[in-house]
């Protein structure tokens, strides 16, 4: 399983895997045209992606789902509470199946686990991916408010994990953001910060941890350059060597190999 992250931040997110025959994208929240762009700089024929998996119903979530879905005639998965309250927004779909938090399901060659994570939505869906016969497995991890007990018990055996670092905490206290935004940024139904990512990865953080790449980065709260660093820290306080990437808004990374 390979993955690429399309796009990652509050102007939308979406992530390609690429399993052995089966592509998947989890959320589809830049324009249905950005994705075609997107997949074509992947090189990756949009006829291949077979389903949209959604995390919640933030509009950087959700904003080209529908017109994906209606394109390509592939199917939304979502929770039931999340659907309900993005229905509207998304339009007519091709077919949606729900799925429920802490119940896994597979998806042709995928085992798909879907876990709840505090946010300000109805209910937001993380999740942990791996393929049938194969010891790796993926944690999508974002738009969380904190971490709780389950978030360490699902991403404690990953082999890669996508982690929010969303704000550098100094820079979003002293930005521009008004106070009740920042509020809800740093609650605990807000977003990861970048101390937050750390402390998270220094209390899981385990040999077989072979690439993290940190996502959803705030372009006005945080740098790249200071994410990087913090997690650097972590790393090297561990000795440990596995490969550090930076998802961001408007580049999609590289092929990782999970
Ligand atoms: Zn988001
Ligand atoms: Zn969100």
């Amino acid at each position: 399983m390979k993955i690429c992250v399309l796009a990652s931040g509050s102007k939308g997110n979406s992530i390609l895997i690429s399993g052995i025959q089966t592509n998947i994208l989890i959320d589809a929240g830049i324009s249905g045209k950005k994705i075609s762009e997107k997949l074509n700089y992947a090189k990756v024929d949009e006829n291949s992606i077979k389903a949209i998996f959604i995390t919640h119903e933030h509009s950087d979530h959700i904003k080209g789902a529908g017109v994906i879905s209606r394109k390509l005639k592939i199917p939304i998965f979502a929770n039931k509470s999340t659907f309900q309250v993005a229905k509207n927004r998304i339009g007519k779909v091709e077919s949606v199946y729900f799925f429920e938090n802490g119940n896994p399901f597979t998806f042709n060659e995928f085992l798909i686990e879907p876990f709840s994570v505090p946010h300000d939505c109805e209910e937001n869906s993380c999740f942990k991916i791996s393929e049938r016969n194969s010891k790796k497995k993926l944690v999508i991890l974002t738009d969380a408010g904190y971490s709780t007990r389950l978030i360490k018990e699902k991403i404690k055996n990953s082999s890669t994990i996508i982690l929010e670092s969303n704000h550098d905490f100094d820079k979003l206290i002293n930005g521009p953001y008004d106070w009740s935004l920042k509020q809800r940024i740093k609650s605990n139904n807000g977003h990861l910060s970048n101390s937050q990512a750390c402390e998270l990865m220094s209390e899981i953080i385990h040999p077989n941890l072979e690439n993290i790449i940190l996502a959803h980065l705030s372009e006005e709260n945080n740098k790249p350059e200071i994410a990087k660093s913090e997690m650097h820290k972590i790393l090297n306080k561990y000795g440990h060597k596995c490969n550090l990437f930076i998802a961001s808004q408007n580049e999609p990374t590289d092929w990782i190999e999970v």
